[in-house]
């Protein structure tokens, strides 16, 4: 006998495929994490390393001061801090807690004020959920993947979350709204660790001076507003009572190379 499913069923299943068919899965932060993870391996795996034990140890100072005053759960993460050797002139954070810089840095980074104005740029994009968000903005509007993430199952979302994760930071720009986040963000991070928030006006006007010889890496992916640096020392009433409080209670940074 030929079991044949009753209408009901097959109604429900063509609904099910259509409700597929206008979204993909959110991500959530926990996959990207994932995602992250996998990311900052592949760079870590094609991306020779600097053999420079103090410029490590001063890089990981910084990074380290800010990570500890980063909310839950990104405090709590178990991410990587490493030192690529390269003369591009750039960083970057991924999700799960991941910093990464490229030596070019320190041709516009000058102190350890100027590099904390960087990690703590990169790490705002993740605290911000920069990249999830992102992607799930896209997964609810884009039916354009929707053919091949039916014919694949989820295996094709997973894979845009990759690549959207890969990108970010690396190659896709960030939205002026984001970069605006991320330094309004960064700045807190950086004051409350006790790092001299107006250096930030100098680390962005050295990237500047860089950008009339050939653009630092850096901005392609982190486009300048043009009021930037205005609206930086705008914020410093705010983030120097941070920096203030912070110095008062004995977060005094040394970091150095
Ligand atoms: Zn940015």
């Amino acid at each position: 006998m030929i079991d044949v499913p009753p209408f009901r069923t097959l109604v429900v299943a063509a609904l099910a495929a259509l409700l597929v068919a206008c979204s993909l899965p959110l991500a959530s932060e926990s996959e990207i994490d994932t995602q992250g993870d996998a990311e900052f391996q592949k760079i870590r795996n094609k991306t020779p390393i600097s053999t420079d034990a103090r410029l490590r140890a001063y890089v990981n100072c910084v990074a380290n001061a800010i990570v500890r005053e980063l909310p839950p759960p990104y405090v709590d993460q178990d991410g990587e801090v490493e030192v690529f050797d390269s003369e591009e002139i750039n960083a970057f954070a991924l999700p799960g807690g991941h910093i990464g810089v490229f030596t070019g840095i320190f041709k516009v980074a000058e102190n350890q004020d100027q590099l904390a104005t960087v990690i703590g740029h990169e790490v705002a994009h993740v605290t911000e959920q920069h990249a999830l968000k992102r992607y799930n903005r896209e997964a609810t509007t884009q039916i354009g993947v929707v053919g091949v993430a039916i014919a694949t199952g989820t295996g094709q979302a997973g894979a845009d979350l990759a690549g959207m994760v890969a990108s970010l930071g690396l190659s896709l720009p960030f939205s002026r709204s984001e970069e605006s986040e991320a330094d309004t963000v960064g700045l807190r991070y950086m004051a409350r660790a006790g790092f001299d928030p107006r250096q930030s006006v100098r680390l962005w006007q050295n990237m500047q001076r860089k950008d009339k010889l050939g653009p630092p890496e850096m901005l392609s992916t982190h486009p300048s507003s043009g009021h930037r640096i205005d609206e930086l020392i705008a914020q410093f009433p705010e983030s120097l009572q941070f920096y203030n409080a912070a110095q008062a209670a004995g977060k005094q940074p040394r970091c150095q190379r």
